[in-house]
């Protein structure tokens, strides 16, 4: 790995230098080649494990956790800080650089009561779901490795601990930013000096002045309106989305309890502590708005704020675009191409709003008929649109409302000419693989129980391809078992 410190050397006051401290008999459980791609890095070899395990210093690594702070489940926490992650700088690929981060890599100034440590499961469903939402394309922190160890660690009861070494162009969330506002006090140098490192780091084209700041926002705004529509149009809740665990790049970030739906529901709830379900499935837009104006309420001394609610009036539309879009490639209906179909701003409007209410009806038919989310949109690449029977309808129990919804659905379609191609496409962009949670867990207890990864081996070399036909691997692509339906996480990581 080659590295270069700007975050370290540029923002001296923003991080504390601190040293991992080493995991026992460290071995890899997992390696993400696509990510290894990312800093230019081939095969994992000895080295490189005694480094990422914290047995051998890294040439060229800082190690520094940052400062930041932020509003958790609503309510504000005037210091968090990287409690457990320790950053060795950034890493140059050959497409840009990327933090590399050891999760779990022991306590820093930030741990408060907490270990510093990651236990195995959850660095396992972290390096997991990172690679499996960016095979979906949505946008995310990465993982290039998840290192085992004997270290005992305690939780609920003993357990050991594990780092999920984490990949990220940028580990400033929006949580940072609450951080320097609230501890600042009316001189805003810290905060414009954050600002400014992340315009240049991350948005170039902007200049660091009140016309970069204002645009600045916007773009945070879009690239936070973009991932949340990605979540629900695969079906993923995050579970923890306070500010902290916000980036400011719109990555999806710091994974605990997610879960990926299997059966619809608006209103699951897949973090055990999330009483109110707070960050219930179908909350998330709202959530993601609720944080994007905490954040805009601590930009108000360096940006207007009839600018920043400008920025965040623009939320609500980009969200729906971006999800008008990725759904419309789900169920096949045909794309607004504007200049092709000459469509007037209000016909759009129309179109937007019938298929805004096409999507939402299908997901009200696949609630009440207790249907797999992803499983029913895979079906839609064996539908023929042109015909009057429909795969889908077999599966349901309300035909009625079915056969209703798929003559709207016949009629915004109209006739489709080549019917392979169509459901091809459909396969392109509806997986038949997805990180469920009970996959996740039967790989852990394969671990725990056997020592044995050979199923999370597999269940990553599935998830890197998800759209594909995978005939031997049909059985990952069920519905959970009775024993895995629904499965809520606990927090304890
Ligand atoms: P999270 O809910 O994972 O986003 O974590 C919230 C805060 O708690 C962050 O500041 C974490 O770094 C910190 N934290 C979580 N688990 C631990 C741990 N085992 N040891 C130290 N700090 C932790
Ligand atoms: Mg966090
Ligand atoms: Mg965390």
């Amino acid at each position: 790995m080659q590295f270069k410190q700007d975050y370290f050397e540029q923002l001296e006051g923003f991080y504390s230098q601190v040293y991992p401290l080493p995991i026992s008999n460290p071995h890899w459980l997992g390696w993400s080649e696509d990510a290894a791609q990312l800093i230019g890095l081939q095969q994992p070899n000895d080295e490189l494990l005694m480094q990422l395990s914290a047995n051998h210093a890294a040439p060229g690594a800082s190690y520094y956790a940052q400062v930041y702070s932020g509003h958790q489940f609503g309510g504000y926490t005037p210091r968090l800080g990287d409690g457990r992650s320790i950053i060795l700088g950034e890493a140059i690929g050959p497409n840009g650089a990327w933090d590399v981060a050891l999760k779990g890599g022991g306590p820093t100034p930030y741990s408060r009561q907490g270990d510093g440590r990651a236990v195995m499961r959850s660095a396992v469903r972290e390096f997991l779901v990172s690679e499996a939402l960016a095979a979906l394309n949505v946008p995310t922190s990465r993982a290039l490795a998840v290192i085992g160890s004997d270290l005992p660690v305690w939780r609920e009861s003993q357990e050991t601990a594990a780092i999920t070494v984490r990949l990220a162009k940028s580990h400033i969330r929006f949580g940072h930013f609450e951080y320097f506002f609230h501890s600042e006090k009316g001189d805003a140098g810290k905060l414009t000096q954050l600002v400014d490192f992340t315009i240049k780091q991350h948005y170039p084209h902007l200049s660091t002045d009140a016309a970069g700041y204002k645009q600045w926002f916007y773009e945070v705004v879009k690239s936070t309106a973009i991932m949340i529509a990605h979540w629900q149009s695969v079906g993923f809740a995050h579970g923890v989305m306070n500010t902290d665990n916000m980036s400011i790049l719109g990555d999806t970030f710091d994974f605990g309890p997610f879960s990926f739906l299997d059966t619809f529901k608006e209103d699951f709830i897949c973090n055990h502590s999330d009483h109110e379900g707070r960050y219930a499935f179908g909350q998330q837009p709202g959530v993601g708005l609720w944080n994007l104006k905490r954040l805009a309420q601590v930009l108000t001394p360096i940006i207007e704020s009839d600018d920043l609610i400008a920025a965040l009036n623009t939320y609500q539309d980009e969200l729906v675009k971006q999800y008008l879009l990725l759904m419309r490639a789900k169920l096949g209906l045909p794309q607004l191409n504007i200049s092709a179909n000459k469509l007037s701003e209000a016909e759009q409007a129309e179109l937007n709003k019938q298929d805004l209410h096409l999507v939402g009806q299908l997901t009200v038919l696949l609630e009440s008929n207790q249907l797999d989310y992803s499983n029913s949109l895979r079906d839609f690449g064996q539908l023929d649109p042109n015909s009057s029977h429909s795969v889908l309808r077999d599966s349901m129990v309300d035909l009625a409302g079915f056969d209703t919804w798929y003559q709207a659905y016949q009629d915004r379609m109209g006739k489709v000419d080549d019917v392979n191609m169509w459901q091809g496409e459909r396969n392109g962009v509806n997986p038949k693989y997805i990180l469920r949670n009970y996959l996740a867990q039967e790989a852990i207890i394969d671990i725990e129980e056997n020592g044995d990864n050979s199923k999370l081996l597999q269940l990553q070399q599935v998830l890197s391809r998800p759209y594909d036909e995978q005939p031997e691997m049909e059985d990952l692509a069920k519905r959970p078992p009775d024993w895995g339906q629904g499965l809520i996480m606990s927090c304890s990581s």
